[in-house]
């Protein structure tokens, strides 16, 4: 089975040190990526770790198609316990990272401890060193890019960065790359911010040791190529109002479920401001949607539909040059723009102020910066909801995503037992819906296609591969890319599924965690079904012996 190579280097950041540890025979276990990091992380965080502690670990990881030049690929791993939702969480960011994380020659990066002061680190073929940067305090973060270019002489391709959220502990603050691409679920970037990482710098020349099959990448890469679909010129913008007519948008903090603005902050509206083509590294696909308004100035990388959903349609706000604006600053404080934009809609309801897109744009400055009453809402909406008198529109601590699980029943079971909770790309249940291939409604149906689907998305994470090459490499090319059945490699998805289960039980998760705040036909039935199709106990948890000898503990002055 093709997987990533390369040692896994720990950086202590305590004590400034490093060491580097083989890890070849986990790699040929896991690929690499999600479930790499995820099977360290089950290992090595301790069950009742603080997220804001230095017993947190937080990990970045490639798979083997980054050593490819193929297209979906520019994509990048990060693992940690999550300050929002308070278990294992991993979360994926396009742009040009890998190349340059690859270029160091590790397969994983593990960052343990906290540092006294506010640092840079630099991790390049010939080591790691570390740097105070207290002239970085408070800095946004196309900021510390420039200042990466102007003392380093490197790009913002070549920078994990954290902004103002992340320095706050905002508990959805995202980890940045390449200024407009983030790892932005669960509130990583509050974790880098805790050990008081700034700047992350990966920069190196190392000999790339992974042989991709060239003729099954080729192939992939021709299709991306070649591929006559929206996305290209309207990303994942150009589902807004096909999503809003046939199934729901939901619309001003999930009071109703279509919204009378959706073609004006849609697909066509995004594509008019859109002023050239991007991409992440390598990519012929090229979603990605720098857009421009001339009249007020404002330019930023999308809004992709998330946005237009948490700082549009939940808010009330009908005017995609206000969305671009709340975009632009969510990438620039380094934060998640779709709990950013829910916790704020979920204050504008409790204000009775839907729509008014100044107050929004001010909230989540304030937000990030934990001002006035932004500090609340920094805590998000499961912990910020009873103080608002709202209803808790999330799921384990997430909040949810543009597309409604309360329509399709089979998004609302996936979120359910989705250890990442309100998180749409856990599984691919909305796209089976969108496409038809799925009903709309019933959950008990949906189980075993359900279980596939968690496993495909945890074996596409951990080649790493982007979320939107799903019409374009199919079991066929899988398997021809990994040397492998496509059974084996949905088992290696299935083993990061329960490891992550398993270590949020172990920190008290169980079924009542998979408890939606709105109810779906025959529910119960379906966890149950659930539960005993993966060979869980009935409440909702992987029994312990599947997972009681670590494998790969850190070492014990670790
Ligand atoms: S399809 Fe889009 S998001 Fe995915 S790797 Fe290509 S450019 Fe990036």
């Amino acid at each position: 089975m093709l997987h990533a190579k390369g040692p896994l280097l720990t950086i202590d950041l305590t004590e400034r040190t490093t060491t580097r540890t083989d890890i070849d025979d986990l790699l040929a276990e896991t690929i690499g990526g999600r479930a790499t990091a995820t099977h360290l992380a089950h290992d090595r965080i301790p069950f009742d770790a603080d997220p804001f502690g230095p017993e947190n670990r937080l990990y970045l990881s490639t798979g083997p198609l980054q050593h490819s030049r193929m297209s979906f690929t520019g994509r990048m791993n990060m693992t940690a316990l999550s300050p929002l939702t308070d278990g294992l969480l991993s979360s994926n960011a396009g742009g040009y990272l890998s190349r340059n994380f690859t270029g160091t020659g590790n397969s994983v990066v593990e960052f343990v401890g906290e540092s006294d002061e506010l640092l840079a680190v630099h991790v390049r073929d010939d080591g790691v060193t570390f740097e105070e940067v207290p002239e970085l305090d408070g800095a946004l973060v196309p900021e510390v890019s420039e200042y990466a270019e102007e003392h380093y002489d490197l790009g913002p391709d070549n920078c994990v960065t954290i902004g103002p959220a992340g320095e706050n502990l905002v508990r959805f603050a995202s980890a940045m790359t390449f200024d407009s691409r983030a790892f932005g679920r669960g509130g990583l970037g509050a974790v880098l911010g805790a050990k008081n990482v700034k700047l992350v710098t990966f920069d190196g020349d190392a000999e790339q040791s992974v042989e991709v099959p060239a003729d099954a990448a080729a192939e992939v890469h021709r299709a991306a190529a070649t591929a006559d679909d929206s996305m290209k010129r309207q990303g994942t913008a150009g589902g807004t109002e096909f999503i809003n007519d046939n199934f729901s948008l939901p619309t001003r903090y999930f009071e109703e479920y279509e919204f009378e603005h959706a073609a004006d902050i849609g697909g066509d509206a995004v594509e008019e401001k859109k002023y050239k083509k991007a991409a992440c590294s390598q990519c012929a696909f090229a979603c990605k949607l720098p857009t421009r308004d001339e009249a007020s100035g404002v330019e930023t990388e999308g809004p992709e539909f998330e946005t237009i959903f948490s700082f549009g349609s939940s808010q009330g706000v009908g005017d995609l040059v206000e969305i671009m604006k709340a975009n632009e600053l969510c990438d620039q404080y380094g934060m998640d723009t779709v709990s950013a934009g829910v916790t704020v809609a979920a204050y504008l309801a409790s204000e009775d102020e839907f729509g008014n897109a100044d107050l929004a744009q001010e909230l989540t400055e304030q937000i990030a910066r934990r001002e006035g009453v932004g500090d609340l809402l920094a805590e998000g909406v499961h912990r910020a909801h009873d103080e608002l008198g709202v209803d808790d529109m999330t799921m384990k601590g997430m909040e949810f995503a543009a597309h409604d699980g309360r329509v399709l029943h089979g998004l609302g079971l996936q979120y359910a037992v989705a250890n990442r909770g309100g998180d749409h790309l856990y599984a691919e249940m909305m796209g089976l819906t969108y496409g038809g291939v799925i009903d709309a409604e019933g959950t008990v149906d949906k189980v075993e296609t359900l279980i596939e689907q968690e496993n495909y998305c945890a074996f596409r994470d951990s080649g790493v591969v982007c979320a939107f090459s799903g019409q374009y490499i199919d079991e066929d090319a899988f398997e021809a890319l990994f040397d492998a059945d496509y059974d084996e490699l949905l088992a290696v998805g299935e083993g990061v599924v329960a490891r992550e289960r398993h270590f949020n039980n172990r920190r008290g998760f169980d079924r009542g965690n998979d408890e939606l705040p709105y109810d779906l036909p025959e529910i119960d039935a379906a966890l149950d079904a659930y539960y005993d199709a993966r060979e869980w106990d009935a409440d909702g948890t992987v029994p312990d012996a599947r997972f009681d000898s670590p494998s790969t503990a850190a070492p014990a002055d670790d």
